[in-house]
């Protein structure tokens, strides 16, 4: 029987960004280093496969530091910690790493310079989510007050509209912010924040991909983490920007071939915790049933590498 002829569109860039790819190596060069097990608090990037895989290699991983014991190393997540997860290491005299993202490190940075120059801090980001936390965590209670939509910025109730300042969440939809970033300049004229938005290279070139391709699709895969922000954020990119069926699926079994119908054009992207093994698992799914063309459409070059450190460190 012949197949359907189906053309895939693959986006570029997908997948790993260069802040997980850290993170993975720095886990598996504890592994190396100290021996099984290593903690790690949080998933240390939001995709199972990833977290199975080190799991078999002898990461343990824990929603909170008090699940591990004083005399095991534990790794902190690339999503960021708040202040007082180090803080307690240090006074159980643990030995720690820290594998957030340079990137949201430099949020919290940013947050902190603000502070200092005392400004309250609006976060625009999700509310729960590991990053928000660990931003929210780096300044004193009640410094940092969330906001996650525009209705949300109406209602914000600041301590002095002059003395203001914000940052977001790294993984934001891009366009969503803008409107955001808006609503707070007209609410709050004197407001401080960066020049747009925190959002990171690798969540906007995702996006940008995602938009190059949907209105050509009949339907687009997003290979990804429910609880990862930056691949749900691509779905909802797809569905906004012209295509009728866009979805997260974690492996090839996830796909709902009858929901599909009879496409002839798919996308397929990979966020930014998702391996490329998985995504050539969902294209093999698809050779299966469709005489596939794999056209890859790259809107972005990516040459972006953080430094693993060469060896681990304790801190002092
Ligand atoms: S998505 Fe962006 S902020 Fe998050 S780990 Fe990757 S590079 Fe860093």
């Amino acid at each position: 029987m012949t197949k359907p002829q189906l053309t895939i569109y693959l986006a570029a860039p997908r997948g790993f960004c260069a802040g997980v790819d850290r993170a993975i190596k720095i886990v598996e060069m504890a592994i190396e280093k100290w021996g099984a097990p290593v903690y790690v608090r949080h998933e240390i990037v939001h995709n199972k496969f990833v977290v199975d895989s080190l799991r078999d290699k002898g990461a343990v991983f824990v929603e909170e530091l008090h699940e591990c014991p004083d005399d095991r190393p534990v790794i902190f997540s690339a999503h960021g910690v708040p202040k007082s997860v180090p803080a307690a290491a240090a006074k159980r005299e643990m030995v720690f790493v820290d594998a957030t993202c340079p990137l949201v490190s430099k949020v919290h940075i940013e947050a902190e310079r603000h502070y200092e120059n005392g400004l309250q801090m609006i976060m625009i980001g999700h509310a729960g989510h590991p990053e928000t936390l660990g931003t929210m965590g780096q300044l004193p209670e009640g410094e940092v007050l969330l906001v996650e939509t525009v209705d949300d910025v109406a209602n914000v109730d600041v301590r002095d509209p002059s003395k203001l300042a914000f940052v977001t969440q790294t993984t934001l939809s891009v366009d969503d912010t803008i409107d955001i970033v808006a609503a707070l300049r007209d609410r709050f004229p004197a407001i401080v924040g960066p020049h747009k938005e925190d959002i990171c290279y690798a969540t906007t070139n995702r996006q940008e991909a995602v938009k190059a391709i949907a209105p050509d699709c009949d339907a687009l895969l997003v290979v990804g983490a429910p609880n990862s922000s930056n691949s749900k954020r691509l779905v909802e990119v797809a569905a906004k920007n012209g295509c009728n069926y866009a979805q997260l699926v974690q492996r090839a079994t996830e796909i709902d071939w009858r929901a599909l119908g009879e496409i002839r054009s798919l996308g397929i992207t990979a966020g930014a915790s998702a391996p490329e093994v998985l995504v050539n698992e969902v294209i093999n799914a698809f050779r299966e049933r469709f005489d596939v063309t794999v056209e890859m459409v790259e809107t972005a070059k990516e040459n972006v590498e953080f430094k693993v450190p060469r060896v681990l460190r304790v801190p002092a």
